[in-house]
């Protein structure tokens, strides 16, 4: 059994009225089945509505399943025995680092989690140093968190989660409320927890250029898992993935259409790098 695994994962949010009757059911998630690897770099894409942040919600117990079974290192996250070992291992990022961010100094703030664990002081400094330098804010530990840009801020918050030496970290649209070098410096960061630190990664997202150096890939479409593959399979499949309502990126439709066409060029390509490759090793290029 790999770090993460569900099986036939379902989960229904249920509306009520005033007097407990019910007045509506939505099947957030359904039936899915997610197996992932110790070090594995997992990417989950999918539009707004699609069950992302539902599926997170379980791998971290903050929901159970309606029906269907989620383990994390093994564990039943209903078996309440384990529910501090279940959040200690996977650790949560949101969307929001405003929310997440409560020190008045950024190492600080990066030492609650350990703290609250209970760990040794002088442990806790080690820790808040080498999560700082993991996601490159070392130089900024005696800032005052309120004034750094978003995605220092979202490094921030990851260093506070590997601070508490997870097992694997999933990441709930991070870049989602960061411009665009915001957006770079996160995911620099998240690869290199994977890389380095050899953390398991679950990154949720919906733009589809993060998902490059993933390992697999699932595409959910109304709480089911629509598409799997490697990202070169899943960039492949550019017409499913437009039906699904994702933004593929430029260079992959420009390819896709030159090799309809019939220029060409393989499958899925994912960056320019890879597409200027392509074209200037055709033949007569
Ligand atoms: P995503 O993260 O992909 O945008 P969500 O998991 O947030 O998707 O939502 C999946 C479905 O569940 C949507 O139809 C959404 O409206 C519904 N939903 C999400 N949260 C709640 C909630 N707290 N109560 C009722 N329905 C919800
Ligand atoms: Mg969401």
């Amino acid at each position: 059994m790999g770090i993460i695994k569900t099986e036939k994962l379902t989960f229904e949010y249920i509306r009520r009225d005033e007097e407990g009757n019910v007045e509506g059911i939505t099947c957030a998630v359904n039936e899915v089945d997610l197996d992932v690897k110790q070090g594995e770099f997992i990417a989950i894409l999918g539009h707004n509505g699609s069950g992302k942040s539902t599926l997170a919600k379980h791998i971290n117990a903050i929901l159970y399943p309606t029906e269907g079974t989620v383990w994390v290192d093994g564990m039943d996250t209903q078996d309440e025995a384990h529910l501090w070992d279940i959040r200690r291992e996977a650790g949560m990022v949101f969307q929001n680092p405003d929310n997440q961010i409560i020190g008045q100094v950024v190492e600080e703030d990066v030492g609650f989690g350990p703290e609250n664990m209970g760990v040794p002081t002088k442990e806790i400094w080690e820790r808040v140093e080498e999560s700082l330098k993991a996601v490159g804010m070392y130089e900024y530990r005696k800032h005052s968190p309120n004034k750094l840009s978003g995605g220092q801020k979202q490094r921030v918050s990851i260093a506070g989660v590997i601070a508490m030496h997870p097992k694997c970290i999933i990441l709930d649209e991070p870049t989602a409320m960061l411009d665009p070098n915001g957006r770079k410096e996160v995911i620099r960061a998240v690869r290199a927890l994977n890389d380095v630190e050899g953390i398991t990664v679950v990154l949720i997202t919906h733009y589809m250029e993060e998902i490059v150096h993933a390992d697999m890939v699932y595409v959910m479409d109304k709480g089911q898992i629509a598409m799997e593959g490697t990202p070169r399979e899943i960039f492949s499949r550019v017409e499913e993935l437009q039906e699904l309502r994702l933004d593929v990126p430029q260079v992959t439709l420009l390819a896709h259409e030159l090799k309809q066409k019939g220029v060409d060029l393989p499958d899925g390509i994912l960056t320019i790098e890879e597409f200027v490759t392509a074209l200037t090793g055709l033949k007569g290029a």
